[in-house]
């Protein structure tokens, strides 16, 4: 598999509105806009820093993951995201070294990418997402 950089980190938030103020008007991060992703019942907001980006999370259902993660644990990091070559490729070695996904095949993410989760169990509690775009 190759790993070509982080690709961003996802950090839920209870509010875009309210988080852009710190990433965008403080930071002074751009501010890309915002994209909701039914499937997963999250919006997402992007803010490119250099080679990578942040993904702030704000879940539009109390049922959705994002909600879910924010009432175990609170606000914060939720998931790094690794970019890869080739995802179906990279899930496919995964998965001959017995790694535990979420996703057994790849899913629409924000942007067009094609995105899959590995199960936090599998890599000492980090969720990480792996995405090609
Ligand atoms: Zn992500």
């Amino acid at each position: 598999m190759k790993i070509l950089k982080i690709d961003h980190l996802g950090i839920a938030v209870n509010s875009i509105d309210e988080g852009k103020n710190f990433w965008s008007a403080i930071l002074g991060l751009h501010f890309e806009g915002t994209e909701t992703v039914a499937e997963q019942k999250v919006t997402t907001a992007f803010f490119p820093v250099g080679e990578s980006e942040v993904e702030l999370l704000e879940s539009t259902a109390p049922d959705g993951p994002v909600a879910k993660y924010i009432e175990k644990k609170g606000q914060g990091i939720q998931h790094v995201a690794f970019r890869v070559e080739n995802i179906e490729a990279a899930l496919e070695e995964l998965k001959a070294k017995g790694v535990q996904l979420i996703d057994q095949q790849p899913r629409k993410g924000a942007g067009g990418a094609k995105i899959a989760f590995l199960h936090p169990k599998a890599t000492n509690g980090v969720l990480v997402e792996l995405c090609e775009r």
